[in-house]
């Protein structure tokens, strides 16, 4: 069974500040969709709601996810129930390897946890389908990792986790080329295998080069003002948001 994101008239404060202002998203599984935007648009205030942060108020509105209503669910059951948030900003992990993370964050998902053996056979065949070098697995997680090593350490553990849906939220301003890779290699393999759904928020156009949205939307002050296909991406990297700001501003007072 294909299941989907669906967001209704969506309405979101930050300290008692109307930040999202009505969107409408509907994502199928299988389906890749970029969300753009100049800074400020709202774009991580979107990922955190979906994530279930505390700081973000739904005030309006409806996340509709496989038949149940998201914003009902705290951010565990969200987890569970499919739905992945690949962080902005890892923080390192002092004296953790990336394969007790990972032991972790599956033995947190089920009442009865993973055994050892169930654990290190699925550790290998994620690695394998990512074409990871089993050594990784006993680094400790983001001590002295690279851009390129924080993302394939988030991207391994998205595959351990099988979600429906990641939502990744890239400032990919802060990723070099090799971080770049990991993600986008990992988002489309993952899309593959597991048929998931991605939503890949960005400001920028370059990452889009390596992860071929089906969607492109754009975000203007807490609303979608543009979709279209991968063509609106390019126009974005050509022109800028100048053009979006000008036809939308208006009707956005
Ligand atoms: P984007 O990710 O598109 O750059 P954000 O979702 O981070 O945008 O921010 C959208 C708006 O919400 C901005 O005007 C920002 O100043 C405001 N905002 C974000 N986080 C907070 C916060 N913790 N408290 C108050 N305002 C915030
Ligand atoms: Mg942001």
């Amino acid at each position: 069974m294909t299941t989907a994101l669906e967001i209704k008239n969506l309405h979101v404060n930050i300290a008692d500040q109307p930040i999202l202002k009505g969107i409408d998203l509907l994502v199928k599984q299988g389906e890749i969709h970029a969300i753009m935007g100049p800074n400020g648009s709202g774009k991580s205030t979107l990922a955190y709601t979906l994530a279930g942060h505390p700081a973000y108020e739904p005030t309006a509105g409806q996340v509709i996810f496989d038949g149940d209503d998201l914003l009902e669910l705290d951010a565990d059951e969200r987890s569970r129930a499919g739905l992945f948030l690949a962080f902005q900003y890892p923080v390192a992990v002092p004296g953790i390897t990336v394969a007790k993370f990972l032991r972790q964050a599956l033995n947190a998902r089920s009442e009865d946890g993973i055994s050892i053996p169930a654990f290190r056979r699925l550790l290998k065949e994620k690695m394998d389908m990512l074409g990871m070098d089993h050594k990784f697995a006993g680094r400790y997680l983001n001590d002295g990792f690279s851009g390129g090593e924080k993302k394939r350490a988030e991207i391994l553990q998205m595959a351990a986790l099988e979600p429906k849906f990641a939502i990744m939220d890239e400032t990919d301003s802060g990723l070099d080329i090799d971080a770049l890779r990991v993600v986008s290699e990992g988002a489309n393999t993952l899309r593959e295998e597991l048929n998931m759904g991605v939503v890949v928020i960005t400001h920028y156009q370059r990452i889009l080069e390596y992860i071929k949205p089906d969607y492109v939307h754009v975000l203007l002050d807490g609303r979608i003002v543009e979709s279209g296909g991968p063509e609106l991406a390019l126009k974005l990297e050509e022109s800028g948001y100048d053009w979006v700001r000008e036809k939308h501003t208006t009707a956005a007072q």
